[in-house]
């Protein structure tokens, strides 16, 4: 048994709470009640301001890998073309989940250093005359990277080439803690999760459709039960789901959603953009690298550190984890035990970051890994002059 508090600094499961703990400390009620529904009407409502949009957004009882399999059964149908992005781990799990499905996705390939490249995209969607191409898919904060993609780049790059393809946005990590605008960006169907910015348990997750991916969905898509759009759209009106919602986490999401709004959304962006930026000042003075290399598209969520050459990341994150009972995020698939990752969204303040970064530090030290000392230092410098 150890004392104090668990880091828990992966990029998700984040940090939850104790209001949004709280609020889910209570009786599980009728979710067929007329309570419920007055409660389920004003949840649907409000989660839309945490999308930015106007569009229906539908609330699944699942981890974030049920909304993209929801975004790709509403709207195509077998043997459809999906035009997919690599920029990571987590684009490529997307991918591999079409493949499965009977999809036939196009893979871009990327070298998990750049975000998507919004050019290219609309160099294959002009090279699609016939149009064969029915959605477009793009990870907007590959977790696996810390890279963010710029998607209003894409959306233009989508218009410019006249093409009617959807755009579809994982936003599993970036919801809540990066500025993300659906309906100004034009994406047709978002995809999100509530254990990263949203501030919950994992266990729910999201889609954020506009009309003409419903319109889509309603004449065609695959062949669904569980995950059909429009088997939600009569319950919700009010307020009500089609079979049991996940009632507590429901409760957790109210109250999260209200903190998000107490804070206010550009607050929320601001804070993990200041605590993004002092967390690079320290992977910086220390000398390492990180491994998005494009500074116009660093994550605010989490920051990817590559390891000298000589050491592993899974040892250093052992010893982080025994000695000072830290939590990290490991390096997946193409970067396995190259790169570490250092979550720093969600629930979060000045005073985490740097116990954060502290621990990271010490544990650099105490791993053998060659680094220069002052990154903490750094960080605090940062923070305690940008207030
Ligand atoms: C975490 C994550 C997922 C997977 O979500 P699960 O809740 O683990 O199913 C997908 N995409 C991104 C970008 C993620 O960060």
């Amino acid at each position: 048994m150890k004392s104090g508090r668990h880091f828990l600094q992966i990029p998700g499961p984040t940090n939850t709470p104790d209001r949004v703990y709280r609020a889910m400390h209570r009786a599980v009620m009728d979710h067929r009640g007329p309570d419920f529904g007055t409660f389920g009407k004003g949840v649907l409502e409000d989660i839309k301001k945490i999308f930015q949009t106007e569009n229906h957004v539908f609330i699944f009882p699942a981890s974030g890998t049920g909304a993209w399999e929801a975004a790709l059964v509403n709207v195509l149908a077998p043997g459809d073309s999906v035009l997919m992005y690599e920029t990571g781990q987590f684009a490529t799990l997307w991918k591999k989940m079409a493949d499965k499905l009977g999809f036939e996705p196009i893979f871009m390939q990327g070298d998990w250093r750049q975000g998507a490249n919004a050019e290219a995209i609309g160099e294959q969607l002009r090279a699609d005359k016939g149009h064969a191409i029915k959605a477009v898919c793009v990870v907007h904060n590959d977790t696996s990277t810390g890279i963010t993609s710029d998607i209003p780049a894409v959306r233009k790059a989508m218009d410019a080439a006249g093409h009617p393809a959807l755009l579809m946005v994982d936003t599993i990590s970036s919801l809540g803690s990066i500025d993300f605008r659906t309906d100004e960006w034009g994406v047709d169907v978002v995809v999100a999760g509530s254990q990263k910015g949203l501030l919950l348990p994992p266990g729910l997750s999201f889609n954020a459709v506009s009309a003409k991916a419903m319109a889509v969905s309603n004449d065609g898509g695959a062949k669904r039960s569980y995950w059909d759009w429009q088997d939600m759209v009569g319950p919700n009106e009010s307020g009500f789901f089609p079979y049991t919602p996940a009632t507590t986490l429901l409760y957790g999401l109210r109250e999260a959603i209200d903190m998000l709004l107490e804070e206010g959304l550009e607050n929320v962006f601001a804070r993990h953009a200041r605590h993004g930026e002092a967390t690079r000042r320290a992977v910086r003075a220390w000398g390492l690298e990180i491994l998005c290399q494009d500074p116009a598209l660093y994550s605010n969520a989490l920051t990817a550190v590559v390891m000298p050459d000589d050491k592993g990341a899974d040892a250093l994150r052992k010893t982080i984890l025994d000695g000072f009972d830290m939590s990290l995020g490991t390096g997946l698939n193409k970067v396995a035990d190259r790169v570490f990752r250092i979550g720093h969204l969600g629930d979060f303040n000045d005073l985490m970051l740097m116990g954060t970064l502290c621990g990271v530090e010490m544990g650099l030290q105490r791993a053998g890994v060659a680094h220069q000392k002052g990154g903490a230092q750094a960080a605090m410098d940062f923070l305690a002059e940008t207030p």
